[in-house]
């Protein structure tokens, strides 16, 4: 599986100046983890990021760095843990995953705290279905986000 934290948005496509989602969508994470977890995928962190969470850890951030960031094309990425399933199926998770929980929840990148309201999520109903494949929260039963707060997640800078 693709991992949900892989890909970074896109534009969201509009009719009549209004997204398919204009009158909100159902969300509640449930903290399951999975979204942190899967096949190999990139968590960029910006540099304020990195300050962040080298604080929340006091840690000194050259250190955090060296032992947590590694460079991707220029960008910087979380490292990740990687293990085979009882399957025998390569997984990686992001190196703050522990027993399914974030343990930098409160200063975790801005691209974790968008999920799953990224753009490439919200593009077409059809990309919203897939995301809810991998994403336990987006259902039926979960509370309803209004537009407005969609629009603010989605529109957040992850240069
Ligand atoms: S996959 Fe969805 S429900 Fe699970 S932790 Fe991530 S955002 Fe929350
Ligand atoms: S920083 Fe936390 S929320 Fe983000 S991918 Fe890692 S474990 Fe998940």
């Amino acid at each position: 599986m693709t991992h949900p934290l892989s890909v970074l948005p896109s534009k969201v496509e509009s009719t009549d100046n209004k997204p398919w989602y204009h009158q909100g969508l159902r969300f509640e994470c449930t903290g399951c983890g999975q979204c942190c977890s899967g096949g190999p995928g990139y968590t960029w962190v910006s540099d304020n990021e990195i300050i962040a969470i080298a604080d929340y850890l006091k840690m000194d951030p050259i250190n955090f760095v060296k032992k947590h960031v590694r460079s991707v094309s220029g960008n910087l990425a979380l490292i990740e843990k990687a293990y085979l399933d009882e399957k025998g199926n390569e997984i990686y998770d992001c190196i703050f995953l522990k027993d399914k929980k974030c343990q930098i929840y409160p200063v975790r990148p801005t691209q974790c705290k968008t999920f799953p309201w990224w753009t490439q999520n919200l593009h077409t109903e059809k990309d919203w279905e897939e995301a809810a494949t991998r994403c336990e929260g987006i259902s039926k039963d979960a509370p309803l986000v209004d537009y407005e707060t969609i629009q603010k997640q989605s529109a957040k800078d992850f240069s």
